[in-house]
């Protein structure tokens, strides 16, 4: 099963990412992390990625096009995937559907985790981040025993620069733009899964593993 799972930042698709990766034991493509650690690398293309992650604007396609064939192509291709934060636009979605072609594959659902611009503005600014480890935490919905620490590692917790509420606001406008017509195109192939993130974790999880089954 290829699963695709698109929403506004702060959708929560990260936290159902990782009970569906574990449920299904899918290969995880999580590419807002893979892109970080890129820009925290030796990497050629670490400082044009970090420069636009930290406007909030999208790396350019031809970067994430290497990057993903790079990651993808060494994954177990019979486990099956779940890409969170790529395909990002129609020409993301429309490579990847060919890079699976290659590989006998095909994309099975597309799952759009819904919550209105003022619920992302406000999840995304109580998120704060391990500044050492990358573990995400939310002061509101999921907070640290103290809000300076990871309980995870100790470090220090700060708020990413694409959290501020400028990068907020453009990621948003970039969602809208780039992002929804690949919703629209899933409708069309009737592979879009439609569900409400504005509700606790596990009825939105149940209701995805509700309609995976059927
Ligand atoms: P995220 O953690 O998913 O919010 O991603 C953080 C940042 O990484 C985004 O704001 C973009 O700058 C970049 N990024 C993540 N995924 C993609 C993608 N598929 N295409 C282009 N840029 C991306």
């Amino acid at each position: 099963m290829n699963l695709i799972l698109l929403g506004p930042q702060g959708s929560g698709k990260g936290t159902q990412a990782e009970l569906l990766v574990q449920k299904y034991g899918l290969n995880y493509v999580e590419m807002g992390k893979i892109l970080r650690s890129i820009a925290e690398s030796d990497n050629q293309y670490a400082k044009i990625v970090k420069e636009m992650i930290d406007k909030g604007e999208l790396v350019p396609d031809e970067y994430v096009r290497l990057i993903a064939w790079d990651h993808i192509n060494k994954q177990d291709k019979e486990k099956g995937w779940l890409f969170d934060g790529y395909p990002r636009s129609l020409e993301q979605y429309e490579y990847l559907e060919d890079m699976l072609r290659k590989f006998g594959k095909k994309i099975d659902w597309v799952v759009y985790l819904f919550i209105s611009p003022e619920e992302s503005i406000r999840r995304l600014s109580a998120r704060r981040t391990c500044e050492k480890c990358g573990e995400i935490f939310n002061l509101v919905t999921n907070p640290p025993k103290n809000p300076e620490i990871c309980d995870k590692c100790g470090g220090r917790l700060g708020q990413r620069e694409d959290d501020q509420p400028g990068a907020i606001k453009r990621r948003l406008e970039l969602f809208n733009e780039r992002t929804k017509p690949i919703l629209e195109k899933a409708r069309q192939e009737n592979i879009l899964m439609e569900v409400n993130g504005e509700r606790p974790i596990d009825i939105i999880n149940d209701e995805i593993v509700q309609k995976l089954g059927q």
